[in-house]
């Protein structure tokens, strides 16, 4: 049986066992997730997350001395922001529009009086970009700094494209620790049913589905806001500018959606996204690893959705009607919000107080939406590394063709 299906199964019977175990027998949840179904999600996110620092490392180093010209590099680098920026923003759009179709905040009773929430104070987003390059790169290759951890690697790569011969020892050394690393996430994805099962029924068998109900309307405007987002701006832009099939794209890539699904981390399923999309997908190494370690970091489209839905929901729970000028200002401070997000569980939540403050909106607001938020953050981790695999697609098809369009 192939892998893609394997993890397919897993979460369908994930879901459904966390399901029964939540509505007949929610007494024995506890000791069964504490002794069998934690503890075989651990293990699968440890073993993936301990390829992430490497895999990250050594790819982009190779792709970016791949890449050999560094024109090209500068090409390829404006091509995914770009991409990156404005699919961003049409997402937000498109979760502020269909929060103002359906307005969860105004169908329902919400408790606002007891809303508690603390906002942890978000770093400046003019930081961050200055942060991107380390001081020191073996602190951020311990601390696991993503952008950090790009940055020195596009600068060695970048060398040793400028070194040559001189380097070619260095050079091999970073081709065979990437094959190594390679063969480790192959490895490791032999687990990966097993690890989605349990990290499945562990996320479902804890939701109260009192809560899903109360929250049903605002679950589903941002999951047909995803689905509307994946299907129609990640499908034609495929289809218009990869000039490939959407169909093959999204049954190509589904393995590392389901894994993005169950660890809700783009940061963890790096590995295998990238690996997926180099296999399924065929997406040179030198693109893949260029485009989606960056992807995962800075581009966040499934939690822009989820910011923009939510600021609007907030809004109306606490009747504030926003002008024009403050809708802008949510879809500007969403998409810095969403670069800002690190790919890992439940950030975008936290990084959603920023925007709401952006507004003057009730930060408390956020504890309506914090106890479903799980389930809504694994649909959105999926999406968000989608995104990723759909711009280096793009790079990867129009690259090709200006290499043959030039010989
Ligand atoms: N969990 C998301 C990710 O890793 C980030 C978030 O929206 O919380 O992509």
């Amino acid at each position: 049986m192939k892998l893609s299906t394997k993890i397919i199964i897993a979460l369908i019977a994930g879901g459904i066992t966390g399901l029964l175990i939540n509505l007949f027998a929610p007494g024995i949840f506890p000791q069964l997730d504490q002794f069998v179904f934690t503890p075989l999600g651990k293990i699968f996110l440890n073993l993936i997350n301990m390829l992430v620092v490497p895999i990250v490392f050594f790819s982009i180093t190779l792709g970016t001395a791949g890449l050999g010209d560094p024109k090209k590099l500068g090409r390829i680098g404006l091509k995914t922001i770009s991409f990156f920026l404005v699919t961003t923003s049409l997402a937000i759009i498109i979760g502020i529009s269909l929060s103002y179709v359906f307005q969860p905040g105004n169908v329902g009773t919400f408790d606002t009086a007891n809303a508690e929430f603390e906002s942890k104070e978000a770093p400046p987003v003019s930081e961050t970009l200055l942060n991107i390059i380390p001081t020191n790169p073996f602190q951020a290759f311990t601390e696991g700094n993503m952008l950090q951890i790009i940055t020195f690697s596009v600068f060695v790569g970048f060398a040793l494209t400028m070194l040559g011969d001189k380097t070619k020892g260095i050079l091999n050394l970073v081709e065979q620790g990437n094959d190594l690393l390679m063969y480790l996430v192959n490895l490791v994805m032999k687990f990966a049913p097993y690890g989605t099962f349990g990290l499945i029924v562990s996320a479902v068998g804890s939701q109260g589905l009192d809560a899903i109900k109360a929250m049903g309307l605002y679950m589903s405007v941002v999951l047909l806001a995803l689905l509307i987002h994946s299907l129609f701006v990640y499908g034609s832009s495929v289809a218009l500018l990869a000039k490939k099939s959407p169909v093959w794209f999204f049954k190509g890539f589904a393995p590392a959606m389901g894994v993005a699904f169950s660890t809700s981390s783009s940061n963890a399923t790096l590995p295998i996204s990238m690996s997926t999309a180099q296999k399924n997908l065929k997406v040179p190494e030198s693109i893949s690893s260029f485009v989606q370690p960056l992807g995962a970091t800075i581009n966040m489209d499934g939690t822009a959705i989820m910011q923009g839905v939510a600021t609007i929901f907030i809004a109306q729970v606490f009747n504030v009607d926003l002008t024009i000028t403050q809708l802008i200002t949510v879809v500007l401070t969403a998409v810095l919000a969403s670069i800002g997000t690190a790919g890992v569980p439940g950030v975008g939540l936290i990084m959603l107080a920023m925007v709401l403050q952006s507004v003057n909106l009730p930060v408390e607001g956020i504890a309506l939406i914090i106890g479903i938020d799980r389930l809504l953050d694994m649909t959105r981790t999926a999406v968000n590394i989608t995104g990723d695999a759909a711009c280096a697609v793009i790079v990867a098809e129009t690259e090709r063709k200006r290499e043959i369009s030039k010989s």
